[in-house]
């Protein structure tokens, strides 16, 4: 049986959000649609499925309590950007395609902006847009790519632009700046009080909650899960999986998704002063251009939150506790942060955590709908699933209902990646991926030229 969520190393963000408790499954049940896992992916799904028939009974199981996984734990952006470029999505679609997906992700901002909004969700909303910083030439170069490719979809300045060094000091003071990309479309938020504005208003809405109920087989119409009662099934019409970083645990999927982890850390609140010093008044995430991500937020109670890729990856696509913080990692992620801030170079870091994202071996999103089988999945958003989520979600109860006629899917919908290659391979190949990426930022940084090698490489690991 998992650990309780007490045994989880808290967050930033644990520390005021609700702590849910909801009962185990007790007893075989029937619904018309069972969701397993009660992050953003099957919170928004219910959502979107209840918008279009209120009458459905859903039931939500999950293995600990809502937002235990990413959605509780994130860097809090709700932002337009995608784990794939425009080029790859055309690649694997058309062109009109990845436009359409690129425009459902910046319309999804402002849709999730005003239920919020409308549902009274009090999670420090701001959409103060986003920053990606160059401090050097190589990434200055990444970022001018990044725009010009906008450009060749179509998609213009009110989009993506380049801003000058000057513009974005007076934005950000961030030391050697040499410009930076902005875009307006993204918000700040606490993750974890929008997990805990849904679950309210879903079960406003009817929906049955359950916790501690680990499923551990889905097939046509039933679950089966393992609660600290025994083991007890579900039954449904409909099934659909959100269990995203999680999902290697259950045996039938071992090889669908490998979780890769990201680890942040906030520093207790700064002063006016230090404010003063750093600008950052209309609260934009920032990242800079590196190749392995780095972002951050100012939250809505004055502390940087500042988080970072690049964790090992572990044998067997394991996860639990004793991964969630990571020294070395939350070491390089604070030096990263008091390079960009070194006004602020003695502020006292108060929080440590990380959580698992989910990525598929071809690095694209998808939401399965097999109309023969009835079961669904949603997932693979890799750091980008704040949006998404809502966008994938979306698309599974538009093809479960089949209620908006003309609705052309998008290029999302049935995607299907390979599966991820078995051990030792699975683990000799992300490492590596993950260990040329930092040596790439390296190279870039001593040289001050793009290691193009590495990135050529890169490219054909990551499309
Ligand atoms: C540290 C960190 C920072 C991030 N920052 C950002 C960001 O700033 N912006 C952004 O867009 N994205 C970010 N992400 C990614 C984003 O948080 C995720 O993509 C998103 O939350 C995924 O939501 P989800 O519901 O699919 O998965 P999760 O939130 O992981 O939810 C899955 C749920 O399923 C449950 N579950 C799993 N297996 C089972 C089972 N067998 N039976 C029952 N229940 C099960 C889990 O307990 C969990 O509650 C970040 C992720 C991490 C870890």
């Amino acid at each position: 049986m998992d650990q309780t969520f007490s045994q989880w190393p808290p967050s930033l963000w644990s520390e005021d959000a609700l702590r849910w408790n909801f009962h185990p499954l007790s007893h075989a049940q029937s619904f018309d649609v069972v969701i397993v896992g009660a992050g953003y992916s099957g919170l928004w799904t219910a959502h979107h499925l209840l918008k279009r028939d209120s009458s459905l009974s859903i039931a939500i199981l999950d293995a600990q309590q809502p937002g235990f996984g990413a959605s509780g734990r994130n860097g809090g952006w709700c932002s337009a950007f995608s784990p794939m470029s425009l080029e790859a999505v055309a690649a694997q679609s058309s062109k009109q395609q990845a436009i359409e997906l690129q425009q459902a992700l910046i319309k999804s901002v402002d849709e999730i902006g005003s239920y919020i909004a409308k549902s009274d969700i009090e999670c420090g909303w701001h959409k103060g847009g986003t920053l990606s910083f160059a401090r050097i030439q190589p990434q200055l170069e990444r970022i001018k790519a990044s725009i010009r490719l906008c450009r060749e979809f179509g998609f213009d300045e009110s989009f993506l632009e380049f801003i000058t060094a000057d513009q974005a000091d007076s934005r950000i003071h961030i030391p050697n700046s040499l410009g930076a990309s902005y875009s307006p479309h993204c918000a700040a938020l606490h993750p974890a009080q929008l997990v805990d504005g849904l679950v309210r208003q879903l079960q406003t809405q009817g929906v049955h909650f359950f916790g501690s109920t680990r499923v551990t087989r889905i097939e046509p119409h039933v679950v089966t899960a393992q609660t600290p009662r025994g083991a007890v099934t579900a039954s449904s019409r409909w099934i659909i999986r959100a269990t995203e970083g999680f999902t290697a645990r259950m045996p039938q999927f071992r090889r669908d998704v490998a979780p890769l982890y990201s680890y942040m850390i906030a520093t207790s609140p700064l002063t006016d002063k230090q404010w003063g010093d750093i600008g950052w008044d209309n609260r934009e995430t920032i990242s800079d251009g590196r190749n392995l991500v780095i972002y951050a937020q100012r939250t809505a109670d004055g502390r940087i939150a500042f988080g970072g890729r690049g964790a090992p990856y572990q044998y067997s696509s394991r996860i639990g506790p004793n991964f969630d913080n990571n020294d070395t990692i939350h070491a390089l992620i604070e030096k990263s942060m008091r390079e960009m801030f070194p006004s602020i170079a003695d502020i006292p870091v108060t929080h440590r955590w990380g959580g698992a994202l989910g990525v598929h071996r071809d690095w694209f999103t998808s939401a399965r709908i097999d109309l023969n089988t009835h079961i669904a999945s949603l997932g693979g958003y890799v750091g980008d699933g704040v949006a998404f989520s809502y966008v994938a979600a979306k698309e599974v109860a538009q093809s479960i209902l089949s209620v908006t006629p003309n609705h052309r899917p998008l290029p999302i919908v049935n995607h299907v990646s390979p599966r991820w290659e078995p051990e030792p391979l699975r683990y000799v190949g992300i490492n590596s991926l993950l260990r040329l990426t930092s040596r790439a930022d390296e190279t870039e940084t001593k040289t001050g030229r793009r290691s193009r090698f590495i990135v050529w490489l890169l490219g054909k690991l990551i499309p």
